[in-house]
């Protein structure tokens, strides 16, 4: 076992009394942090550039938002929770014409630091509150008393208190309810990033996916493969967050079991472990994250809007959302 520290509810709030916190960006992470945060008793000014969803969405909330400038000129905390790609340009125009020696700068994901795109004047404090879950679930464990863990890191500490106001602001969004561990930039962006490439979002997308077309090429009713292959998998992971791998073995009959010992190590092999460790390596070297830049400049994004499309027209999302309009998910 490691000695991770692991900070739960001992850390204090008033670090963050007498600071007046700019949420930049009412988003996916941006509506779930000021809401926690206000509902905390702490001072919150959001920006949001007007019309569309996410500005309804504030005003509805009871917000005034503002412009990016001023919110970051009336603040002395100021949280970053826009797209990591418009990061680097809102810095530039917004940002630092208008940041005052001596404020917070926040960020919830390393990626703008790490591959340097933002380089911080050095008169600031540079922090980062990195929730692990997506920005509703933040929201909605929040209400219910609960929390989403969080990673905290510090990269500019000129007040000598950034790790305080960094706890600070993790239980107030309600990380401290499930934990609250420090890393840094780097290990944040880069397992961030393997984790969502290799295991959440690419690997768990095309296993899906893979499993769903062998079943349907070798004749077998779409629908059936559809329950089999997708449906099934939240009530498998389910098992496994609360109660482990082994848990989740108790829970699922023996035959299961038993192919899950045979089979499992057939699909992901150690050639599969070998090029899981070449995706580490181009996000450790900063190709992924160069690549990823230059599709950017393309104001078009052409290579995500062919894949969207690519995926869009699946088997699989057709069959998907025929049957998820008939059940109340
Ligand atoms: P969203 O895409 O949900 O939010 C984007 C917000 O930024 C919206 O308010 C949007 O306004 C605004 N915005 C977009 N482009 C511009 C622009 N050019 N100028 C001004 N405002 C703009 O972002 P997320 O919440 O997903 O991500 C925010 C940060 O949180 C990122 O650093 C991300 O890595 C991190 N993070 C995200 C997680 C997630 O689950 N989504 C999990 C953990 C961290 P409009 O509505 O007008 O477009
Ligand atoms: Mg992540």
């Amino acid at each position: 076992m490691t000695k991770t520290k692991i900070y739960y509810d001992d850390i204090n709030l008033d670090f963050l009394k007498n600071k007046t916190i700019a949420i930049l960006g009412y988003g996916n992470q941006g509506r779930a942090h000021a809401l926690n945060l206000r509902d905390s008793k702490l001072n919150v000014i959001v920006a949001q550039r007007p019309k569309g969803y996410n500005y309804n969405k504030a005003i509805e909330d009871g917000w005034k938002p503002l412009s990016i400038s001023k919110a970051v000129k009336q603040s002395n905390f100021i949280s970053i929770l826009l797209p990591d790609e418009v990061q680097k340009k809102v810095w530039e125009n917004d940002i630092k014409p208008n940041i005052k020696k001596g404020d917070i700068l926040s960020f919830a994901h390393g990626f703008n630091i790490r591959f340097k795109q933002i380089i911080p004047t050095p008169d600031l404090d540079v922090i980062m509150i990195a929730p692990k879950g997506p920005g509703h679930l933040v929201r909605k464990q929040y209400e219910e008393g609960r929390g989403i863990p969080c990673l905290i890191a510090i990269e500019q500490d000129i007040s000598g208190k950034a790790k305080n106001f960094a706890l600070a602001y993790a239980k107030a969004i309600g990380g401290t309810l499930a934990g609250v561990l420090e890393t840094t930039f780097a290990e944040e962006t880069e397992t961030d990033l393997f984790g969502e490439q290799v295991v959440l979002c690419g690997g768990l997308v095309e296993l899906i996916n893979s499993g769903f077309e062998t079943l349907i090429q070798a004749g077998y009713q779409p629908e059936i493969a559809y329950f089999e292959c997708l449906y099934e998998i939240k009530f498998i992971i389910d098992l496994i967050l609360k109660n482990g791998f082994s848990g989740m073995n108790r829970s699922i009959s023996n035959t299961a079991e038993y192919g899950e010992y045979i089979n499992g190590k057939k699909i992901i092999t150690e050639n599969t472990k070998k090029r899981m460790k070449k995706i580490l390596n181009n996000i450790q070297s900063n190709k992924f994250a160069n690549n990823w830049l230059k599709e950017n400049k393309s104001s078009s994004m052409v290579f995500l809007e062919k894949e969207r499309s690519r995926i869009n027209k699946r088997l699989i999302e057709k069959i998907g959302a025929k049957l998820r309009s008939k059940m109340n998910i």
